[in-house]
């Protein structure tokens, strides 16, 4: 009797402590957010794209996914994985500003799905862009130079420079595409090329900014993201053309930024408790013609 009393009592403990815990632990899509505010060490800006881009920010967080693009297939991993506060650095619906008017216009069915998708697992997207990239040292660069083992190579005073030891063109595409893990490298320039300089501006910063970093003696290799082909990837032709000692290597915008939100997971995790929080890699869009 008196260990049936005892089993009972820690079945009732037991439920009553789960009870509490869900209580206390209830976490909602907001909340997070406000909590990301308050630890990125920068004033938040009242015009910033990071901002919700779908769902219910009242929604109650079963995990968090962060991710350098909510892709389609990103969004039905995370969702598979139980995670239904997806934070992205780059854009959900094509474009910077996410603006949904026109594909709605046009019933665009590719967005549509995507629509249906998140309303029906009850996910909220969340972009993480402007204030990352502010926080110091900035949180894309921080997790790039980690995944690179750049660390020792990386200027003191300006954080997108490096000064290695001398190497050809060729040699720095291959560490790059084995370190970062990518199909698709592209360069422009002599393969054979020696240098010691390089400046690394991941993402789409510019054709504007690329060139400003290409004109520096500091920059004999600049490693971008992406750029249009008629802009930063003429302009280093060109200079190549014209004997001038320039290359450019196209990481490809997945690859050039993605280690800095594997970062970004780690960071969330040391206030964000409550939750399973995990990196979602977004897949590289392209593949290779033999
Ligand atoms: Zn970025």
């Amino acid at each position: 009797m008196k260990v049936v009393t005892l089993r009972v009592s820690l079945i009732f403990l037991a439920a009553g402590a789960a009870l509490l815990g869900q209580q206390n632990g209830a976490v909602t899509a907001r909340q997070v957010i406000e909590r990301i505010q308050g630890h990125v060490g920068v004033p938040w800006r009242s015009e910033t794209v990071d901002t919700f881009k779908a769902g219910d920010p009242e929604t109650v967080v079963t995990g968090v996914a962060t991710t350098m693009m909510a892709t389609y297939d990103v969004l039905v991993r995370s969702a598979a994985a139980g995670k239904n506060l997806i934070i992205t650095h780059e854009p959900t619906f094509y474009s910077h500003l996410d603006k949904t008017d026109t594909l709605e216009k046009e019933q665009d069915a590719v967005w549509a799905e995507k629509e249906r998708f998140i309303k029906e697992h009850h996910l909220v997207v969340w972009r993480f862009h402007d204030h990352w990239h502010l926080r110091r040292p900035d949180g894309i660069m921080t997790g790039m130079v980690r995944a690179l083992q750049w660390g020792g190579f990386q200027s003191k005073t300006d954080p997108s420079l490096f000064a290695f030891p001398e190497m050809t063109v060729a040699q720095l595409a291959e560490q790059m595409k084995k370190r970062l893990g990518i199909h698709v490298l592209r360069v422009v320039g002599d393969p054979h090329m020696k240098f010691t300089k390089l400046g690394f501006a991941p993402g789409a910063s510019g054709p504007q900014h690329h060139r400003e970093m290409l004109q520096k003696d500091s920059v004999e290799v600049l490693a971008i993201g992406e750029v249009p082909e008629w802009e930063t990837i003429e302009y280093v032709s060109d200079a190549s053309s014209e004997g001038k000692k320039k290359a450019l290597i196209l990481l490809g915008h997945i690859p050039s930024e993605q280690a800095g939100m594997e970062y970004c997971a780690e960071w969330l995790k040391t206030f964000v408790k409550e939750v399973p929080v995990e990196f979602v890699a977004t897949r590289e869009p392209f593949w290779l013609a033999r």
